[in-house]
């Protein structure tokens, strides 16, 4: 069914560069609809910066600023000083959203939560009478040359029509905050060169020395939970390898490209549970009754019937008790230490093995397809693209946040 309302301008996707652009389109007197697959608005922002938000990085200097955007620093010369890092700060700081600037120039909320960001970008996009429809996925995009016209498709089996476009749909990171790379699929269909996502599968640096020493060792039906500033971000259960760097197997590989992206905002530490199927009391039940079973052993001996042999000194190391301790004199606090330790075994994560050029590059639109001074696409007129949907090398430290306010400014300003 054809929707009847003629927009001036539609944006699709509703994360930090979408609501960036339909507020300016908005704020400028356009009629604007924003389309987003999800219930909610910015999820990927919510989680950004552990739950804080890092922002921008306060460089105010826009050569300084472009210079961290390796590679694509000549694109972004002009975006910035159209919408910089200190337009950023006022376009926050003016709508009561006070900023702190911490270490290596990061800025986060006053409030230390991304929900103070959002609610900034929604009341700027209701001041200006965007019109938001959440839980409608575009399933369907295309450019009809001939009238010159976007048609798009929604999941409720509407059709919109409308004369100019911006597309914000982000990467690939993060799927389940709805970033599930459709705006390439549709792009490539419209002439544009995808640069390939090169995330990869990949092992875990360990500083912690005990790690190193177990290098050689399998453990089955672990648990490993990821920890940053203090808050539990993944857990998963499975088979886990000790190399003499790290970390490996399945499931580490499976968590690397979350821990690689949580590495750019910070500390992070994966905790080990050796016996998830086990709570405290129950492990330490087991363990009591083995030492009374055989209370002549050596605690050493009895340790290794419960956890493999080369964990055992390592255990011992760790708790300080002495493993030629015979089971009988082994005091109840000993008992407490040996439990947590094998159940909240702690490891400081140094890094991804060899792949902190995949981190920091993860494909997506050429910038070579764009024009920064409007942000319009090369192929495709009165089409805009923004966000995490370019394709543009930055560091960790709210460089990606900053690409999607200018972004997303600059287009909303453009869109007509
Ligand atoms: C764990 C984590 C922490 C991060 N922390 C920081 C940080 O502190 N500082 C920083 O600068 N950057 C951070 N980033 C990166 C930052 O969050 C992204 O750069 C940013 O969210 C990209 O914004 P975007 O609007 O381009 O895309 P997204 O935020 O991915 O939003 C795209 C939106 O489009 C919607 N969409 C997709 N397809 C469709 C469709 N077919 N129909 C309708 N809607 C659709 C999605 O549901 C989504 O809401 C972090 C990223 C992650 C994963």
């Amino acid at each position: 069914m054809q929707d009847k309302k003629q927009w001036d301008v539609i944006v699709i996707g509703g994360g930090p560069a979408g609501m960036m652009a339909a507020g300016r389109a908005g704020e400028r007197g356009r009629s604007v609809l924003l389309l987003e697959k999800n219930k909610v608005l910015g999820k990927k922002l919510l989680i950004s910066g552990g739950g804080r938000c890092n922002l921008t990085n306060n460089k105010q200097s826009i050569r300084t600023m472009a210079l961290q955007y390796t590679g694509s620093d000549q694109f972004l010369m002009s975006p910035f000083s159209q919408f910089g890092v200190r337009e950023t700060l006022d376009f926050f700081n003016s709508r009561g959203m006070k900023t702190n600037i911490e270490a290596e120039g990061r800025v986060f909320p006053e409030s230390n939560m991304s929900q103070s960001v959002l609610d900034v970008l929604v009341d700027y996009m209701n001041s200006g009478n965007v019109s938001i429809k959440k839980n409608t996925g575009v399933t369907e995009f295309s450019f009809d040359k001939k009238n010159k016209n976007f048609v798009i498709k929604t999941e409720d089996d509407k059709k919109l029509i409308t004369h100019s476009c911006i597309l914000a749909t982000g990467g690939t990171s993060h799927p389940e905050t709805g970033s599930t790379g459709d705006g390439f699929v549709w792009l490539e269909r419209h002439g544009h060169t995808i640069v390939k996502n090169d995330f990869a599968l990949v092992p875990i640096t360990i500083k912690n020395d005990w790690v190193k020493r177990l290098a050689g060792v399998t453990i089955s039906d672990v648990k490993l939970t990821v920890f940053q500033d203090g808050k539990r971000q993944d857990s998963k259960k499975g088979k886990l390898l000790f190399t003499h760097f790290g970390i490996s197997g399945p499931t580490v590989l499976n968590m690397s490209r979350d821990i690689g992206e949580l590495l750019r905002y910070g500390k992070v530490t994966i905790v080990l549970d050796m016996f998830p199927a086990l709570d405290h009391g129950m492990l330490k039940a087991n363990i009591q009754s083995a030492l009374i079973k055989e209370s002549n052993r050596k605690l050493k001996n009895t340790l290794s019937d419960f956890i493999p042999t080369a964990f055992v000194p390592i255990i011992l190391g760790l708790t300080h008790i002495d493993g030629d301790t015979p089971n009988h004199s082994v005091r109840h606090e000993e008992r407490i230490k040996l439990v947590a330790c094998v159940k909240e075994m702690v490891m400081d994560v140094g890094g991804l093995l060899g792949a902190s050029k995949a981190i920091i590059s993860s494909g997506g639109i050429s910038p070579k397809d764009i024009n920064f001074k409007t942000m319009e696409s090369r192929f495709v007129p009165n089409l805009y693209l923004v966000g995490d949907i370019l394709d543009i090398n930055r560091p960790s430290g709210g460089y990606s946040l900053q690409l999607c306010w200018t972004t997303g400014f600059i287009a909303g300003n453009s869109a007509s």
